[in-house]
């Protein structure tokens, strides 16, 4: 028989969006220049906007975040094998396999979740390429740590970065670190265009080569460089890009409120870890998890007692990547068992800006009662 569930009282993520009157106010104009997509007036007015929000050299906007970093990762000619963990969602890996590399699965860190420096040189070996690591959560890499070990090592590092939207470390924009670092403007995300992603990066010469890479590999009216595809944003995505980087601090802020009242109500319960404080880095409050150690529930039993609750809650990331059916047994065995416990323990709870206290309340009360 199947379990009842009540309807749902608190979804996992809603998506931000714009007054319908500001949308509508953005999208007009592309009546009038019937300029619907190829990098045209607002793809131009959002990318510029964009890199000066995020504070970073060298910008450009993709259809999306996966295809943004299949792109570097062409365009950087990396080969052989990449470093990676396998706590991160599937695109980070997808885009390793699919650019014909193989990942090689690190460990990360019991705090915050993020690639276990001190096990990345035990992992490199004369093919190595590259070392890509992802800002889980919004939690930042040991970025100074990954640059020694690439300067040593000469590897190039693009950071999976599409959790840590506007996120700073020290003054500096997170996409300021490693050769390269991928965006994603997810509807699901902190910052979204429906669609969407973008790449941070350093060296200008990679400029046209970017461009080229997200529309055919075209470099001219009849000339085609690169074998690439398509992942040009168009005109009515970069149109709710720019209504959305209007809000974006009043939706940061309104995150940030839900967070601390969920901190408030966890602050004296053990066997709830939360999210780490990391010195000099900002917070973009993308995601509220937690990991059960030593609680009187297990997270299956919670997030099915949520669910029966109306309490929409995810299991992210679980399972690891290299557990996935199209990877299991693929690579070899990958000693990473500080992110098997990670994966096995942890729960995001809801987290968008338009929670409300009542239903944090809600939340953890179901949690703590
Ligand atoms: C969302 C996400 C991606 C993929 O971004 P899309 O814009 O959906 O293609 C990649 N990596 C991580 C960690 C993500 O959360």
């Amino acid at each position: 028989m199947m379990k009842k569930t009540s309807p749902i009282k608190v979804p996992m993520i809603q998506p931000t969006m714009p007054p319908p009157e500001e949308y509508i106010a953005e999208i007009a104009s592309i009546w009038i220049t019937r300029k619907l997509t190829n990098m045209s007036p607002k793809h131009q007015k959002l990318e510029e906007a964009l890199q000066n929000y995020l504070d970073v050299r060298q910008f450009q906007l993709f259809v999306n975040g996966h295809q943004a970093l299949e792109c570097i990762i062409q365009a950087l000619n990396l080969k052989g094998e990449v470093i990676t963990t396998p706590f991160t969602f599937v695109s980070t890996i997808h885009a390793i396999v699919r650019c014909g590399l193989k990942p090689v699965f690190c460990d990360v860190c019991e705090d915050n979740f993020t690639i276990d420096v001190s096990k990345i040189e035990g992992l490199i070996t004369e093919k190595t390429s590259a070392i890509i690591p992802v800002h889980v959560y919004g939690m930042v890499c040991d970025v100074e740590g990954i640059q020694n070990i690439a300067d040593k090592h000469n590897l190039k590092v693009i950071y999976d970065a599409a959790h840590a939207f506007g996120v700073q470390v020290k003054g500096k924009g997170i996409g300021s670190f490693g050769d390269a670092a991928m965006f994603s403007f997810h509807a699901t995300k902190t910052y979204h265009t429906i669609e969407g992603g973008a790449l941070a990066f350093h060296d200008t010469a990679l400029s046209e080569q970017l461009l080229a890479r997200k529309d055919f590999g075209i470099t001219g009216p009849e000339s085609v460089e690169y074998v690439a595809g398509n992942s040009k944003l168009d005109e009515f995505r970069a149109a709710m890009g720019l209504c959305n980087l209007r809000h974006i601090e009043e939706e940061i802020e309104k995150r940030k409120r839900a967070a601390e009242r969920y901190d408030m109500h966890f602050s004296n319960v053990a066997g709830i870890q939360r999210l780490p404080v990391q010195k000099g880095v900002t917070k973009n409050y993308s995601y509220y998890p937690i990991v059960l150690n030593g609680y009187k529930l297990t997270r299956n039993a919670l997030y099915e007692k949520l669910r029966e609750k109306g309490i929409l809650t995810r299991k992210y990331f679980y399972p690891l990547c290299n557990e996935l059916e199209c990877y299991r047994g693929e690579y070899g065995d990958a000693e990473v068992p500080i992110a098997r416990l990670i994966s096995e323990n942890v729960l995001c709870l809801p987290m968008f800006a338009g929670l409300t206290d009542e239903q944090v309340d809600f939340v953890c009360d179901a949690i703590l009662k």
